[in-house]
């Protein structure tokens, strides 16, 4: 089991499998955003199968393919089947925001992974068109309903909650949701980079008072639902969960880290602790010593997040993390 210095248990990981994104939204990436890692610098997938697999022995359960945009990544269903398929990784999982999935769902879920994430944060066209600063809604409603024929059975929405999104929209997406049977998200702006600085931000605790009136909702326990809180319906057939890093933080029982696609690890998404893995895994490190460095790693992550305390000093984009 691997623990880090605070005992707590660390078996997920967030693997970014490129920094690379087809949309631009306002509170992830600038527009004009250029300063990508260089294709030398992306470990390939056989190194990130011997990394994981070291990971995988130490404890990792659980990983999740995030970006930039994952999908973006050239034979992705390449690397899930292996990852899927090494010993002690028992739930695969993808975070997307939907645009290319009606072309890669069938081919990923025949590769194993199980569950999918999907960024959407509204189901007006104008105002996806604005906030992500790309014509995208068609393409992810089509990518939603192919994924659910390709039978995604757990498919999570990520809304992200930022001023200006009303109680209208976010009732739009419950029923929406409710009618799909999907589990909706809503989700708190971070101050990461000057893009995630710059959105104005939307308390989450007092949307989620009005939404358990309104839709007669109780609290309720998600498996699997991360840091989330949820609120189900009564029958638990809907399940709404609220992701408050700002105004209700999880760090105490947090479970993650995040692998760049440069082979960096970063230790917390809301501090600058990392260790570069690129390096000895090219020149030649053992899995033995691969070992000690993420038992050492680990060891080092920070105990939480300073969004609120110090929200000017992270300035790495969270595509450029891994969300
Ligand atoms: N491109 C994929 C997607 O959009 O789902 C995966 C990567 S994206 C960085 C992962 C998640 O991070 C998305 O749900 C996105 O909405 C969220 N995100 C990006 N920047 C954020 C910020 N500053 N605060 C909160 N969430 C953010
Ligand atoms: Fe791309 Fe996802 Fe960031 Fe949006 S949130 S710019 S889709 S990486």
């Amino acid at each position: 089991m691997l623990l880090d210095g605070f005992g707590r248990r660390v078996d997920y990981l967030r693997l970014s499998v490129t920094d690379r994104c087809d949309l631009r939204c306002s509170y992830c990436m600038p527009e004009g955003f250029k300063g990508y890692e260089e294709p030398r610098h992306w470990l390939s997938f056989d190194e990130i199968e011997r990394l994981l697999a070291v990971f995988a022995r130490l404890g990792l359960k659980h990983v999740r393919l995030t970006g930039g945009e994952p999908l973006l990544r050239k034979n992705l269903p390449d690397l899930a089947r292996r990852l899927a398929a090494l010993p002690g990784i028992d739930d695969l999982s993808l975070s997307t925001n939907g645009t290319q999935l009606a072309k890669h769902a069938a081919r990923l879920h025949g590769a194993g992974v199980t569950r999918l994430n999907v960024s959407l944060d509204s189901l007006d066209r104008e105002r996806v068109r604005a906030i992500c600063r790309r014509d995208a809604l068609p393409r992810v409603l089509e990518g939603l309903e192919v994924a659910r024929s390709e039978g995604f059975h757990l498919i999570k929405i990520n809304m992200v909650a930022i001023a200006g999104t009303t109680d209208e929209d976010i009732c739009a997406m419950v029923a929406y949701c409710m009618e799909r049977g999907f589990v909706l998200r809503l989700i708190e702006t971070m101050p990461l980079g000057e893009t995630g600085r710059g959105i104005g931000f939307l308390n989450l605790r007092p949307v989620r008072e009005r939404l358990r009136q309104r839709f007669g909702l109780v609290d309720g326990v998600v498996p699997g639902g991360g840091p989330a809180r949820y609120l189900v319906s009564p029958d638990g057939g809907f399940q709404i969960g609220f992701i408050t890093p700002i105004s209700q933080h999880f760090c105490a029982t947090c479970n993650r880290v995040r692998l760049g696609v440069d082979g960096v690890l970063h230790l917390c998404l809301g501090q600058n602790d990392a260790v570069d893995f690129r390096t000895p895994l090219r020149s030649g490190c053992t899995d033995a010593g691969l070992e000690e460095m993420l038992r050492a790693a680990l060891n080092s992550k920070p105990w939480r997040h300073e969004f609120s305390e110090r929200p000017q000093q992270m300035v790495r984009f969270m595509s450029s993390t891994g969300g």
